[in-house]
């Protein structure tokens, strides 16, 4: 479809004035910032430089690339509300990136100022332009160019709006990164400098590129449903009109419904329909005030307001007293209307309502009437944010931080974006990349730090799983992690690691009622069941593989079964009460290493280190046992049933190294006893006598405490070992009044 020569002279001629109307049409945003000819010129002088350079260029639309810069710098001076220079550097903005100018020559022939300006935002271009997703840590980059003048991203927001506007003659590809971005990092940081109108207009252009087909839903259902909206927001701002003409006010009312991409976020993100949330919307009341009565003004009409409707109390908002950081002033109220449905009112005048719209613009402006402290305050808050953040991942969380999000945007090692809900953990983010993945998983690495697998991952993260082949899912996995996935991969493996556990069980359990010379009886099985309080078989073998159940329980059933007095139900009842530490240990603590030679051997290999024994369990020799290192004082032995092990375990799986007992060493070790029975005539006496003349151990101290017939005794022991310890356990058990004897921690 070539044209003819003729038709090619008309268009050009028909672009040429297209380019001098839009041209005008800048002048007339930036006149009120013109305060000498000499800015008139600097300004031409841009224009004819970027039209010279970029004459050969054309857009993806094939319109003349000249469009472009001055869209950009329109936006500059009309919706951002800059001045002179920033319109200069808008115009410039993409020449000495794409065209032979240099930096030099912006220098030469518009001063320092825009010059650092431009060279800033080439830089940010070349970040952005990448094929790649924008990394965290490049996003750095672009923080530190952003510190020294914040009109470099202000120019680069205009930028990037006026980009995602024509983003229909891109690539696809193209379009889903620009928009990702856009989602990510620009509305995020428009939201932050207080630009809303800005910042909503880029979500909904990016979800209008990132969910074509739920953009258009949603946009389709909100034009069908406009006139009812309508019609009921006449109906309940006609008797607040009416009061406040009364009272003299002057005044705007503006309804308003939630942008496509907040409709979109409660719909796909919270699953609530669009029919409960399309008439969600705030109205707005807009005071004429003078600024000397702005505050009373709006609390009059609070007032007003509240008399009318009934308000919600705990949704009072006062951002007048207490404005936000970003500049925020207005005062919100939920009230409800005559229908039942609440409703939001924002209160605020009409210098207020243009901050909130447009930030950063509004306040130049009212600086120059006047309000310099206020502007200056706000300034110095934006760049205390800035500044005080020296790396990428804070300043994105700042700019999040009161967006409420519920995601968070994760980087893995190689740059890729995932997008996962807040209060992701570490562990969370292994089972989303692979379920082996976090099966294996024992910590991570997030910014290059390690961080164990509770470790709650905040946007802008970028997170390295480590995983080691012998780590396998624990039951406390599950209160870490918060997604679905992950809990039923958790689960799955949990299951099949108990079933494993339960079949050794089985045998053992067998073995057991062989040893007590108990013929073992199918008929038994429910009522061996209700006696363990166990659901069914295999939680049984389960338990009894896991030390649950322990040899005496199984005896003690036999026996119940047989004697059901009082006195022996009573004792049951007792020996329930005793804490079962031993349920919490897993098949990984119970593989007892039966040969023994040496001492400790930490570690795989048979080197020697120093250690210590912890004082919060008292490990001794038999136990099962791991070393942990820590910060001040070397290697430190706990037990593996430790109440601080699951915690150590899991918080610092890197910091834990295999430790074991190998042969036993002469010293003694101190263990406490907690042993429970009737407070029989001489009992005292009867324990005593077994622990010293029987068994000849030393007991360190022993206390006794009676009440209702029953006695709780704690006695502390030297021992050698745990058969040691077991030995005097099982002979302690056998003394008449006894009930039960545990080892306490
Ligand atoms: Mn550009």
């Amino acid at each position: 479809m070539g044209m003819s020569h003729e038709e090619l002279v008309i268009n050009a001629e028909k672009e040429r004035l297209e380019i001098l109307r839009k041209y005008k049409q800048l002048l007339k945003a930036v006149e009120p910032h013109i305060k000498s000819r000499d800015d008139l010129k600097k300004i031409h002088k841009a224009y004819e430089l970027a039209c010279e350079k970029h004459k050969d260029m054309r857009r993806k639309s094939g319109e003349p690339y000249i469009y472009h810069p001055i869209a950009v710098a329109q936006i500059c001076a009309q919706e951002l509300g800059l001045g002179v220079t920033s319109v200069i550097c808008g115009l410039l903005h993409d020449t000495v990136e794409d065209t032979d100018l240099t930096l030099d020559d912006v220098r030469e022939l518009f001063g320092d100022d825009v010059c650092k300006i431009i060279d800033g935002l080439t830089k940010i271009s070349g970040v952005f332009d990448q094929s790649q997703s924008i990394q965290a840590e490049n996003f750095r980059k672009i923080i530190l160019t952003l510190s020294d003048d914040l009109r470099v991203i202000l120019v680069k927001l205009a930028d990037r709006l006026h980009n995602m506007r024509t983003l229909e003659h891109m690539r696809r590809d193209k379009q889903l990164k620009i928009a990702n971005e856009t989602l990510y990092l620009f509305a995020p940081l428009a939201h932050r400098l207080g630009l809303y109108a800005i910042k909503t207009e880029l979500e909904d252009l990016s979800l209008k590129y990132v969910e074509p087909e739920k953009y258009t839903e949603i946009a389709n259902k909100l034009e069908k449903t406009k006139e009812v909206r309508e019609r009921f927001i006449s109906s309940f701002i006609h008797p607040i009109k009416k009061q406040l003409a009364e009272q003299g006010f002057e005044f705007e009312v503006k309804g308003r419904t939630k942008s496509i991409y907040s409709i979109y976020n409660k719909i796909v993100k919270k699953g609530v329909p669009f029919e409960e949330i399309y008439d969600i919307f705030a109205i707005r009341i807009i005071l004429d005030s003078r600024p000397e009565n702005e505050k009373s003004d709006c609390w009059r009409v609070y007032s007003i307001i509240t008399d009318l409707y009934k308000p919600k109390p705990d949704r009072m908002r006062d951002w007048i007293s207490f404005p936000r950081s970003n500049g925020y002033e207005s005062l919100h109220i939920t009230v409800m209307s005559p229908s039942g449905k609440w409703v939001e009112v924002q209160i605020r005048t009409a210098r207020m309502d243009e901050i909130s719209e447009r930030g950063y613009a509004a306040h130049w402006k009212y600086k120059e009437s006047g309000m310099e402290n206020a502007v200056d305050d706000w300034i110095r808050r934006i760049r205390e944010i800035l500044e005080n953040n020296e790396n990428a991942v804070d300043l994105v969380e700042s700019f999040k931080l009161d967006l409420d999000t519920e995601e968070i945007f994760i980087f893995t090692p190689k740059g890729e974006l995932r997008t996962l809900k807040s209060g992701t953990t570490a562990l969370d983010f292994a089972y989303d990349i692979h379920s082996e993945i976090g099966n294996t998983c024992i910590g991570a690495k997030v910014n290059n730090k390690l961080v164990p697998i509770s470790y709650k991952l905040r946007s802008g993260d970028q997170v390295e799983v480590l995983t080691s082949s012998k780590q396998k899912p624990k039951e406390d996995w599950l209160k870490i992690v918060i997604s679905t996935k992950a809990r039923e991969k958790i689960k799955t493996a949990l299951r099949e690691e108990k079933r494993r556990v339960a079949m050794d069980g089985k045998e053992v359990f067998e073995r057991k009622l062989r040893h007590l010379g108990v013929t073992f009886n199918e008929q038994d099985i429910n009522r061996i069941l209700h006696y363990f309080k166990v659901p069914d078989v295999q939680d049984l073998y389960y338990k009894v593989a896991t030390g649950g159940i322990s040899n005496f329980e199984i005896k003690q059933f036999y026996k119940d079964e047989n004697s059901r007095s009082w006195y022996q139900y009573l004792a049951n009842k007792i020996r329930r009460k005793t804490p079962e530490k031993k349920e919490e240990k897993t098949l990984e603590e119970l593989i007892k290493d039966a040969k023994r030679d040496d001492s400790l051997v930490i570690g795989d290999n048979t080197v020697k280190l120093d250690y210590k024994l912890s004082s919060c369990c008292n490990p001794i020799p038999g136990d099962e046992v791991f070393g942990f290192v820590t910060v001040n004082d070397g290697i430190k032995i706990h037990k593996t049933t430790c109440p601080n092990a699951m915690q150590l375990m899991s918080n610092y799986a890197y910091r834990i190294v295999k430790a074991r007992w190998t042969n036993r060493e002469s010293i003694a070790f101190l263990a406490g006893l907690r042993v429970d029975g009737f407070d029989e005539v001489g009992i005292v006496n009867r324990i005593t006598k077994i622990i010293s003349n029987q068994l000849k151990v030393n007991m360190r101290s022993i206390s006794f405490e009676t009440k209702d017939g029953l006695f709780e005794g704690n006695i502390m022991v030297f021992v050698q070992d745990t058969n040691h310890l077991n030995d005097m356990i099982a002979k302690l058990r056998e003394v008449p009044g006894v009930i039960n004897v545990t080892r306490l921690n």
